[in-house]
């Protein structure tokens, strides 16, 4: 019999899943989705079934209201990977409209965890049964985390394309940002080219705009009231003061201001922006002086949580039942 929690494949037959399928089954009944075909995979000794569909468009009600074309330009929020925070969103005005501060808690905890499994598995003897054991917690235990994080991103990318119809991201550099061991950092880090592309599909969906700021646009250094671009502020330095007008500002509130403020200026280049795929393929050693800024987030930095924002119903993307 096929419950809910059941997948019918083509010479396997009705698996049992982990996932509710009501919604899914509902689209399909309703012709509002079609599925195109099934990828089963085994990671971590974890089976997951992914179902890829193609579905109709997200219902006019969750997208953003399409704007007049007088209004063109205007409206951006500059999104930035913060130093004290996950990301910081602000407007052209100096507003800040959205700060993510810290990463889930179990991320934070995972990392000793992971490295006391991997210490276990090099403790033990090679070709061992319990060598094979740790291995398999060990990879348990990076799949985990790998899902926590993916959740995580979806759950920020969601609340800013819902609260935000026109979004500038902070293009990072990333050669050289996985010799970053710090586990928030490396989270941003790893994160930030993710995030950027969940934002750029979402955003799509929901008829809002997402863009990305050149990597070498100095919005950290620049001043969002008069743009005078000063010198690099040393990650010290928490509040951007310009040496020209005296304007005061956190410091990546700033730098998301200066994000806007880029779109706003250059938008007649950028008439249909999107993020697309990774935001940067810096190769090492290309010769931009920009250094990557690895290390900037502390896990001790912040203290709330980020927002829980239920992952919206509607168009289901390539999703995995488990
Ligand atoms: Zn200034």
């Amino acid at each position: 019999m096929a419950g809910l929690r059941s997948v019918c494949l083509p010479v396997v037959g009705v698996l049992a899943v982990r996932e509710d399928t009501r919604r899914l089954r509902r689209m399909i009944r309703t012709g509002r989705a079609h599925i195109r075909y099934a990828t089963v995979s085994c990671r971590a000794g974890r089976w997951t079934v992914t179902l890829t569909v193609e579905a109709a468009d997200l219902h006019p009600a969750r997208q953003h209201p399409a704007r007049p074309d007088a209004d063109s330009s205007g409206g951006w929020v500059g999104v930035d990977r913060g130093l004290a925070a996950l990301v910081v969103a602000a407007d052209i005005t100096g507003r800040e409209v959205a700060r993510v501060d810290d990463v889930p808690r179990p991320l934070r905890t995972a990392l000793p965890r992971l490295r006391r499994l991997s210490r276990q598995v090099s403790r033990r003897q090679r070709g061992s049964r319990h060598r094979a054991e740790a291995v398999a917690r060990l990879g348990r235990a990076h799949l985990r985390v790998a899902n926590i994080r993916r959740h995580f991103l979806h759950e920020v990318a969601n609340w800013l394309v819902k609260t935000h119809d026109r979004l500038a991201l902070e293009t990072l550099h990333t050669a050289g940002l996985l010799r970053n061991r710090r586990l928030a950092a490396a989270i941003s880090d790893a994160g930030w080219a993710d995030l950027a592309r969940i934002i750029g599909y979402k955003q799509r969906w929901r008829g809002g705009q997402a863009t990305a700021a050149p990597r070498w646009y100095p919005s950290t250094k620049m001043c969002s009231a008069c743009r005078t671009v000063g010198p690099a502020l040393p990650l010290s330095v928490r509040i951007f003061r310009c040496q020209t007008c005296g304007h005061e500002a956190d410091r990546d509130v700033n730098a998301a201001v200066n994000l806007a403020g880029w779109v706003e200026q250059h938008h007649a280049r950028t008439r249909d922006p999107e993020v697309r795929g990774p935001v940067t393929n810096a190769s090492r050693g290309d010769g931009s002086g920009q250094r990557p800024r690895a290390g900037e987030t502390s896990p001790d930095d912040g203290g709330t949580l980020p927002p829980r924002t239920p992952v919206t119903a509607g168009t289901p993307e390539k999703g995995g039942v488990s």
